[in-house]
């Protein structure tokens, strides 16, 4: 059932996540291994669909970027906090206003234990503690109260073995409905693929627009249409919709 229910290459948008989605998650974020014909692949899709085919990523875009080099998408980093709209034109708040958060992560940091890196996109503060999962509950506990000095302008948002402070008013769902009136987007069926909780705002937004969803890999209560296994399973689907395979000719086991 895996492949039913999607438009067409010829009437499809894609919006797609980078980990997890299109890459096997590693140990730590810097660690991952992008696949051989990745920006290949995509740069094939992105003219069977007119330039249809967003990335919606936690990282920044500036990462992104180089690591499907030389393919550039549009699409959102730092969930949705970036956003570049076809044809390059880019909307990003400042980066400045992230300073009172930035300054108490680094004082509370020196009393993590190893393993857990802050990573610094500019708009949002990632912390991950994928090699030290003992510190979970510290880490999510110091974050939140960072975020909590000043809510309404930074919110919290976990992931897996990550827990970010970020500005709020963004999400990857926002970003889905600013590109989904633009053209090439526009009028076209999205398609979301996407594996953690961060995703379900675009699912939610794409069937807004009468469009499909898929969860990549297991999550309990997750709110996309389909699932699929993991990364091989969604450059499978792409490869399909990048060489023109017609809905009737694909599988539906
Ligand atoms: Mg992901």
């Amino acid at each position: 059932m895996r492949r039913t229910g999607i438009a067409d290459g010829a009437t499809a948008a894609f919006f797609i996540d980078f980990d997890g989605t299109l890459v096997e998650i590693a140990s730590a974020p810097d660690a991952i291994v992008t696949p051989p014909g990745l920006a290949e692949l995509l740069a094939d899709l992105t003219r069977r669909t007119g330039g249809a085919v967003a990335v919606l990523s936690g990282r920044s875009l500036a990462t992104i970027d180089r690591m499907l080099t030389p393919t550039v998408l549009a699409g959102c980093g730092q969930h949705g906090l970036e956003l570049r709209l076809p044809g390059g034109a880019s909307v990003a708040r400042e980066v400045a206003e992230m300073e009172p958060i930035r300054r108490r992560l680094a004082a509370v940091s020196v009393d993590w234990p190893e393993g857990v890196t802050i990573e610094d996109k500019g708009l949002s503060i990632a912390v991950h503690y994928r090699a030290a999962p003992q510190a979970a509950e510290r880490v999510e506990d110091a974050v939140g109260r960072a975020v909590a000095q000043a809510p309404g302008t930074f919110r919290l948002r976990r992931g897996k073995m990550v827990v970010e402070a970020t500005l709020a008013g963004a999400s990857k769902g926002t970003a889905l409905k600013r590109l989904m009136v633009e053209p090439p987007f526009l009028g076209r069926t999205p398609v979301v693929l996407g594996d953690d909780v961060t995703d379900d705002d675009a699912f939610d937004a794409a069937r807004a627009f009468g469009g499909t969803s898929f969860q990549v890999g297991p999550r309990e209560g997750h709110r996309a249409d389909f699932e699929i296994d993991g990364p091989s399973g969604v450059l499978d689907l792409l490869r399909d919709f990048a060489q023109g395979v017609t809905s009737s000719e694909r599988t539906t086991a």
